[in-house]
């Protein structure tokens, strides 16, 4: 049961309207290093073996197993080596019975041999070389195709392209894959109020900081993304910017001006547009919220409210599922946990709340507390938090010791 204020919409509806509105970016293919973090848009299969030719594992000699049988300490067998095998070298040597061949970890392993004897178990000879143990066929030989077989399908289409993943497609001699490019997402801040941090803020100026927050937001979701900065309240400034932006933007987001205020010009001038529907969502922060498509590819625009922890919520809620969405992630959503909430919290009913929290384990089990105060300008403790506890519609008070749902902030580098 939800009881969601009558006049607003509620988070998971909103959600929904805006998911259902997008969907991957088309695929492309890349250099390995381009796709680093990108969703795959195929399914690899490994056209060679891996590894490609029985190599040796050790340092050591190239033998024949019968030849060694009767190794000891006591009674080493002594074999003459016929030559050097490097890695990287290999073919000029075939292992008949009586001989064997100095080899290196990596190198291919010559025809007759059936063991490699690890340099330990001999005395290292170079022309000649004492053996004192026996080995078993096979041993520290890889063989062709144990690691991948040519004809496997290595990695599947939704795989996300991380460090490891990227190391076995160069492995198997692949030097492009197609995948799902990562959304270019542009963003930009309004506010006659705003100047950048490095400038001197006049008597009733403020630092801007949302432009910074959500890019970084983006990026740490996997986008590619671009602060542009500082727009002021002016209706043509802000229309021929956007404009402007859209030929390297497949998302756009912008922060203030969306309330009911005189000078909230994002919500005036788009909502001319008609494609960009403005409303009000149950939650708290970031009730306004608005959602549409603007210029001819009908890019998404998200607007966010201006208060600096609405606008990060607001990306958390609805901008970083739709992002996911665009990578062609099958997770869209940031892990939830349940927790043992450490102190009561007063909350509006009829509204979702998103409480900046630190959440931590203790003896165990996962334990959550609120971090600093409820307003939405308050940032040092959004600083602080590493989740959002996440608290019905329907609920007022909540006590301490009770149970609650947390959403866990992991903040990856991208
Ligand atoms: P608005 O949604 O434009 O009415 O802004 C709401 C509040 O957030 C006001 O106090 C603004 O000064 C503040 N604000 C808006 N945009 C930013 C921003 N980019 N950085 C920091 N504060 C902002
Ligand atoms: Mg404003």
């Amino acid at each position: 049961m939800t009881a969601v204020s009558p006049e607003l919409r509620s988070v998971d509806d909103h959600l929904r309207r805006i998911l259902t509105s997008i969907g991957p970016l088309a695929d492309i293919e890349v250099n390995l290093l381009d796709a680093h973090g990108c969703v795959l848009a195929e399914d690899v299969v490994a056209e060679q073996p891996l590894p490609r030719f029985d190599n040796s594992a050790m340092d050591g000699y190239a033998v024949r197993v019968a030849d060694v049988a009767t190794a000891s300490a006591d009674h080493p067998v002594e074999l003459p080596v016929i030559g050097d095998i490097a890695a990287g070298t290999g073919g000029r040597y075939v292992i008949n019975p009586g001989l064997c061949a100095r080899i290196m970890t990596g190198a291919p392993v010559p025809p007759g041999a059936e063991a490699v004897v690890p340099v330990e178990w001999t005395d290292g000879g170079i022309a000649r070389v004492r053996i004192h143990r026996p080995a078993s066929p096979g041993l520290h030989i890889r063989r062709a195709g144990e690691d991948v077989r040519a004809g496997d399908t290595v990695l599947r289409a939704g795989t996300t392209l991380g460090a490891a993943q990227l190391g076995l497609l160069a492995a198997i001699g692949r030097a492009r894959v197609r995948v799902r490019p990562k959304p270019r997402v542009v963003v930009f801040s309004t506010g006659n109020e705003l100047v950048d941090a490095a400038a001197v803020p006049g008597p009733a100026q403020i630092y801007e900081s949302n432009s910074y927050a959500l890019t970084a937001a983006a990026r740490e979701s996997g986008a590619m993304a671009f602060r542009v900065g500082i727009v002021p309240d002016d209706p043509v400034r802000l229309l021929s910017l956007i404009e402007e932006q859209l030929v390297r933007a497949d998302l756009v987001i912008t922060s203030g001006g969306v309330s009911a205020g005189a000078y909230d010009v994002v919500k005036e001038v788009l909502s001319r547009l008609g494609t960009v529907e403005f409303v009000r969502v149950a939650m708290q922060p970031g009730m306004p919220q608005g959602f549409g498509h603007v210029g001819p590819d009908k890019t998404p625009i998200f607007t966010l409210p201006g208060n600096p922890v609405s606008a990060f919520v607001s990306f958390e809620v609805f901008v970083r599922p739709a992002i996911q969405r665009m990578l062609g992630r099958e997770r869209l959503y940031r892990p939830l946990v349940r927790a043992t909430l450490l102190e009561p919290v007063r909350k509006t009913a009829g509204k979702r709340s998103y409480v900046r929290a630190r959440l931590d384990v203790r003896d165990g089990t996962y334990v959550v507390a609120p971090v600093g105060g409820m307003g939405s300008h308050l940032v040092a403790a959004l600083a602080q938090s590493n989740a959002l506890i996440v608290l019905p519609e329907h609920a007022s008070e909540v006590p301490a010791g009770v149970t609650v749902s947390v959403m866990v902030l992991e903040r990856r580098q991208p």
